[in-house]
């Protein structure tokens, strides 16, 4: 019979669901700090500071030394492989930094994007095969949550159902497997920016694509109040030559939600996709002060949206941490205000905070 299935235990539902509250915990959020070597490679790029072991640790460790004030705002961290093991000059392991300032580590478990044969260029994303023994071993070391992203691309012909159906059930299958791990997955269907198309067909396309994704969670009996869905706002690509305003955003956005998140979902918490730090912060506080339906929490996990000005604050330099680590409480604390909707557009000046952060076609 196809209704003969089993949720978790009663103890591993309260486990899991005690964790996805607590990240989505009202005005806190997600510092995804999970860039792959070549990606924190790009960034790093950019300010002209060369891609090593020792630079990743110093840069992670900048993140995790902040003031404790930062955990008012940020209530899990999301770290790669490498992050996970290293620390601090001290020798205090990077988890216990977070644990210490009562941040919730997390993990990237995805390993990346792979072509699907036979597509117009679109993909899926792999890393299953040893994920059930990864999850056990990321969880005695301190993880409690867990990230993997899909990409879906809109153009003339996609996304297609292949790629629509593959990335739905990776993410199903990736979500059970955190779950039996007692891991929250975070559940990342992003939906890319590029391209010319208009806020409509964002909107339907992501319609389309968590119709999809809630579907397949079902149909492998995720306990959706232990999971946590981070997906793009609803935005126009970028290069749509129409401007929509942040109330607009906000609209496309909830509506989407509402009409295909279960309200059993534990938080939304929105990735920031390329738009500056203000536009991000402008956005999730017009998220949340619109009037409507809203079951969830929705609040941030952001990657370029929560690092720009402090990379650009810190530049490699050593005098520069704490400049850099207030960059970071600032920006934490203005998401923060806007996970509440109570932002003050433009109150929050940041080294970076206008400028676009938007990468062809990217890659974590
Ligand atoms: P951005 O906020 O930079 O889009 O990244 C968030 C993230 O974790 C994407 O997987």
């Amino acid at each position: 019979m196809t209704t003969y299935f089993n949720y978790p235990s009663p103890a591993l539902q309260e486990e899991l669901s005690k964790i996805a509250n607590a990240i989505v915990a009202p005005g806190k959020g997600i510092l995804a700090a999970d860039e792959s070597t070549a990606t924190i490679g790009k960034r790093f790029a950019d300010i002209g500071i060369d891609n090593t072991d020792e630079n990743r640790r110093l840069y992670r460790q900048l993140l995790f030394t902040s003031d404790k004030v930062v955990a008012e705002n940020i209530s899990g961290v999301i770290l790669f492989h490498e992050t996970l093991y290293q620390k601090a000059d001290d020798g205090t392991p990077f988890v216990e930094l977070l644990k210490q300032r009562g941040i919730i580590p997390g993990i990237k478990v995805d390993k990346g994007v792979v072509p699907l044969f036979g597509s117009e260029d679109e993909g899926t994303t792999q890393g299953l095969d040893d994920l059930a023994q990864r999850c056990a071993q990321y969880k005695k070391d301190g993880c409690h949550f867990a990230k993997w992203r899909c990409v879906l691309k809109i153009k003339r012909n996609t996304p297609s159902y292949q790629a629509i159906l593959e990335n739905a059930n990776v993410l199903a299958r990736y979500a059970s497997i955190c779950q039996a791990n007692r891991i929250v997955p975070i559940v990342e269907p992003e939906v890319l920016p590029d391209g010319d198309h208009d806020l409509d067909r964002a909107q339907k396309v992501t319609e389309t694509v968590l119709a999809a994704v809630y579907k397949a969670l079902n149909d492998h009996h995720v306990f959706l109040e232990g999971t946590l869905l981070k997906p793009n706002m609803v935005t126009a690509g970028q290069s749509c030559t129409t401007k929509y305003t942040p109330n607009d955003i906000a609209a496309a956005t909830v509506t989407a939600l509402n009409r295909t998140v279960p309200a059993a979902v534990a938080g939304i918490t929105f990735l920031s996709g390329g738009q500056s730090e203000e536009e991000a912060s402008v956005n999730l506080d017009a998220i949340n002060k619109y009037k409507g339906k809203k079951p969830w929490p929705l609040t941030f996990s952001y990657g370029r949206a929560l690092q720009a000005s402090v990379l650009r604050a810190w530049g490699g330099k050593p005098e520069n941490v704490n400049a850099a680590q207030n960059e970071l409480i600032k920006r934490a604390k203005a998401n923060g205000l806007a996970a509440k909707g109570q932002y003050q557009a433009g109150s929050v000046l940041g080294q970076a905070a206008d400028q676009g952060l938007f990468i062809k076609d990217h890659n974590y």
